[in-house]
């Protein structure tokens, strides 16, 4: 562990991302100036090898940077897990000249790249099975498909999109992952996305109509992708958000009580046993979310494929629950307050996810036992339908309650610089890019 580099993005998140955080969950728009800051401090760069250039962070330094990040903003956490786990496909399947290429727009112009695999018309929670379909054409390659849920779109620079080679539906000697550069003709988007919570990890829904690129710009065979155990490493990055989310909003209900003085007592909440109760109910199971993730974290390396995918399954399984928890038990510590949307309580809207939550957690239950189970093809099939349903997120926001004023400022957030609002007619994607 590299304690150098966490040290650097807890400061970040703390004195830079968090005083955004509401900003970019209020408007729904890609955290340009937090990408832009995470640039400065080199951490666009966490997921590329050292060898070439980057900081090629070990997974526990890896989560616990993603964790101190998400504890000041979960939008920009999220978005740069994705973008990093991008780099580490390019890693793992780039060739050497694709590697010098692509690390380079990011290190040396601090460019972003996104992962888009969800589509409208299929389940990933259920089956890998992508539309989007890539054929050749000439000396290149055309995309044509539908995908939804794209974050960075008009944000990021290259899209990393989950095709079927000829729209084969075997998945194992079919898919393939195209970089496409966010400025090829053919993309376009209704830009629409107005969602409970993290809502900076803007997301639309994004079509591909003939879209050319170059054969350069696929990576690795086809079927490659889901070999090289670097899809595993998306649930464990949704772990350490999840982790990060709960100890800010623990951080923040711990001060409230602190501060919340009542009468007739004139004493303040935390000195309340029931109060406390929770709170330390919430701290130990939280500890608990946390040991898991950095255990699983720990044992990364030396996993194979198949130990990689449990050890995510588990951390992410946890920490899904924990921080629902928290954050659910959070709004009763505050109270009625806790619904203001000056408060960061009221931000993961607790009660409409926790009912989705609670399905993925017992399809995730199922998918661990069936991981254990079979061998051969039909292991290898369940298991990457479960490493898929990893990539399934649970999101919700919070913003880091330590860096804010007390009581919270009625004022609006200081506006960042002026964006284009998303239209609802189909455009080109051009803007608001890193
Ligand atoms: C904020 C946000 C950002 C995202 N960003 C990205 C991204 O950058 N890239 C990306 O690729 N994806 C992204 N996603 C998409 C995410 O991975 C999707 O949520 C997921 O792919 C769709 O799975 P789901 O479980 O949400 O819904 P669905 O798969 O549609 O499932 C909905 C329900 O239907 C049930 N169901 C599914 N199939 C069946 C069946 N055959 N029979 C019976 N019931 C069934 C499920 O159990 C579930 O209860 C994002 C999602 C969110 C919320």
């Amino acid at each position: 562990m590299t304690i150098g580099i966490v040290e650097t993005a807890a400061r970040l998140a703390r004195e830079t991302l968090a005083p955004r955080a509401a900003w970019y969950d209020r408007d729904g728009v890609n955290p340009v100036e937090s990408w832009r800051d995470l640039h400065r401090e080199r951490l666009l760069a966490i997921g590329i090898p050292q060898a070439q250039g980057g900081l090629g962070l070990d997974m526990p330094t890896y989560v616990a940077v993603i964790r101190a990040l998400a504890r000041g903003c979960a939008n920009t956490a999220m978005t740069l897990h994705m973008h990093s786990t991008v780099m580490k496909f390019i890693a793992a399947l780039g060739t050497e000249t694709q590697k010098r290429r692509y690390f380079a727009e990011v290190i040396e112009h601090g460019r972003l790249f996104g992962s888009w695999g969800s589509e409208p018309a299929v389940s990933l929670s259920r089956t890998l099975l992508m539309e989007t379909a890539i054929r050749e054409a000439g000396e290149g390659f055309v995309v044509d498909g539908v995908k939804h849920f794209c974050t960075m779109a008009l944000g990021a620079s290259q899209y990393m999109v989950w095709c079927a080679l000829d729209g084969e539906s075997d998945m194992g000697k079919a898919l393939v992952l195209a970089l496409v550069p966010a400025d090829a003709t053919g993309i376009t988007t209704d830009g629409k996305w107005n969602t409970l919570g993290m809502r900076g990890t803007y997301s639309p829904a994004v079509t591909f109509a003939g879209v050319r690129i170059p054969r350069e710009a696929i990576l690795g065979n086809a079927g490659a992708a889901v070999q090289v155990g670097v899809v595993e490493s998306f649930g464990l990055g949704y772990a350490a958000i999840y982790v990060g989310i709960a100890e800010a909003a623990l951080d923040f209900a711990i001060d409230y009580a602190k501060k919340r003085v009542v009468k007739p007592e004139n004493i303040a909440i935390a000195q309340d046993p029931t109060v406390q109760r929770h709170i330390g109910n919430l701290a130990v199971r939280l500890d608990a979310a946390r040991l898991v993730m950095e255990d699983s974290a720990a044992r990364w390396d030396g996993a194979d494929i198949g130990e990689r995918g449990n050890l995510a399954n588990k951390a992410k399984f946890l920490a899904t629950e924990t921080s629902l928890e928290v954050t659910s038990k959070v709004i009763q510590v505050v109270g009625g307050r806790g619904a203001y949307k000056d408060y960061p309580a009221e931000r993961p809207s607790i009660a409409c996810w926790r009912r989705s939550a609670r399905r993925r957690s017992e399809s995730r239950r199922e998918c661990s036992g069936s991981a254990a189970g079979p061998r051969g093809p039909e292991r290898s099939t369940r298991r990457t339908a479960c490493d898929l349903r990893l990539g399934l997120f649970l999101r919700c926001s919070w913003r880091c309650s330590r860096s804010h004023p007390w009581p919270p400022p009625r004022r609006p957030w200081p506006a960042p610089p002026p964006t284009s609002a998303p239209s609802t007619a189909p455009r080109p994607i051009s803007s608001r890019r890193a």
